[in-house]
């Protein structure tokens, strides 16, 4: 049904870089099979699940929206991807996404925009428009996606869809192609809370081939979203970021917000008004962390060891071309300007006499910001806002102005400047354009479980 949905919308929409038809159906097989034989391997086992083309996969093409990747096929599975096949669920495909995980619209593709399945005419929010609308638009009922710095949530807010960005340290990173390693999570997209905790507990959990993963047992998910689901909210203080609304947010979308607050006090939670003054520098902070670590990560497509390679029939010096030559003419053909301008970026703030100033000042600002979130979460349980400050904008429409598409990201940053988690819910639509917003809520690192209890409550 899956593939016969995608085969009937996904011109339009253009979630996908790549369907897998023959192995999704042989594992769809495989698992009829083991239903009919009363051994399933999971409670998700023969349910479809779309992959961002970030996470590397066997035998399935691996983009990350580059063409500097265009025909590459990874020889092996991230961590998560191989849970995902062990547990059975058949892998649909690959989704689009900004190059390198680098935009908050999808436009960023070399493949060509997602479109959002709500209004062809806008974006799907991104990095991660791909998995959102694969969503959104019922070819898939799970995907993957990946959050750096809201990519997971920002376009769930925006396609009505559920989006979860864990713990940083609790999913495993093996085998995501790193834009910035000290802010990269996976994550669930969903369309039900429930949904999500199931495959959160599926993909979570240490894994030693990634040395920043948690060595801790991924908190009981699913139990806690059965609990929230009885809508019994009594003792939870709820704390209302003030940074994070207000000026720059659209009407609709904070008229949204106060109504699913309202019913999380109809729920018997406590809300309190919590301040993270350092929140303001959110946003200029991940900017210059974010394409630093970028800059550095991105310096191993050389032409050498993955995918494209442009070999020039003339260098400038005359005589064949060298490796540095080949070097500097893959680049350039295979990067897309976003990933050129925050390279250029990167290696400016890191380069010596520069990097006190920049790097050094910016990574001080993030302690600050994390200073924040433990002083709010001494106030309160968990912390919501607006997912996003508007809903989905038209496409093109911020592809020319950097720093607008960039202030889309505002209150999704905080969370992975300091590693905690956070989801985005569907809080209705806004009544200007009758498109969706989104309710972000934030909790403790390693206290994932609040997302779920009070997602579930909320849906
Ligand atoms: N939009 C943000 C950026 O462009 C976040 C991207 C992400 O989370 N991968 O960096």
């Amino acid at each position: 049904a899956c593939l016969d949905r995608i085969g009937q919308v996904d011109d339009a929409v253009h979630a996908f870089l790549h369907v897998d038809v023959e192995g999704a159906l042989a594992e769809a097989a495989a698992s009829d099979e083991r239903r009919a034989n009363g051994d399933l391997l999971s409670p998700l086992d023969g349910i479809p699940i779309a992959v961002k083309d970030v996470l590397v996969t066997v035998g399935l093409p691996t983009t990350c929206g580059s063409k500097i990747l265009e025909g590459w096929v990874p020889p092996y599975d991230a961590t998560v991807v191989r849970r995902l096949r062990e547990a059975g669920l058949p892998i649909l495909g690959k989704t689009n996404m900004d190059e390198f995980a680098m935009g908050s619209s999808t436009e960023h593709s070399a493949y060509g925009p997602t479109r959002n399945p709500w209004d062809l005419d806008r974006i799907p929010g991104g990095s991660g428009g791909g998995s959102a609308a694969a969503v959104a638009a019922f070819e898939a009922p799970l995907a993957l996606g990946t959050d750096t710095g809201g990519s997971i949530r920002q376009p769930g807010a925006v396609t009505g869809t559920v989006g979860v960005k864990p713990t940083y340290g609790g999913v495993s990173r093996y085998g995501l192609v790193a834009m910035a390693n000290s802010l990269d999570q996976v994550g669930p997209v969903t369309r039900t809370v429930l949904d999500s905790a199931l495959l959160h507990e599926l993909i979570g959990g240490h894994d030693p081939l990634d040395s920043t993963s948690i060595d801790q047992p991924v908190p009981a998910l699913v139990e806690a979203a059965r609990q929230g689901a009885t809508g019994d909210l009594t003792g939870l203080r709820v704390g209302v970021i003030t940074e994070l609304g207000g000026e720059g947010y659209q009407a609709g979308v904070l008229a949204r917000f106060q109504e699913s607050l309202d019913l999380l006090v109809g729920a018997g939670a406590e809300v309190v008004e919590v301040s993270c003054p350092s929140f303001v520098h959110a946003l200029a902070t991940y900017y210059l962390i974010m394409p630093c670590e970028a800059s550095s990560n991105l310096a191993k497509f050389d032409a050498m060891r993955y995918g494209l390679r442009v070999v020039p029939e003339a260098a400038a010096h005359g005589g064949p071309p060298s490796a540095e030559d080949v070097m500097r003419a893959t680049r350039d053909a295979g990067f897309g300007d976003e990933v050129k301008r925050r390279i250029i970026l990167g290696t400016y703030a890191l380069s010596s006499g520069y990097y006190d100033a920049y790097y050094g000042q910016a990574q001080k600002v993030r302690t600050l910001i994390s200073r924040d979130f433990e002083a709010a979460f001494a106030q309160a349980d968990v912390l919501v806002s607006p997912t996003a400050p508007t809903t989905a904008f038209r496409l093109g429409e911020k592809l020319d102005d950097p720093l607008a598409m960039y202030l889309n990201d505002l209150a999704t940053i905080p969370a992975n400047l300091a590693g905690v988690p956070g989801i985005s819910l569907p809080s209705g639509l806004a009544d200007e354009d009758g498109l969706p917003a989104g309710f972000q809520v934030l909790a403790p690192a390693m206290a994932d479980d609040r997302l779920y209890r009070v997602g579930a409550a909320l849906e």
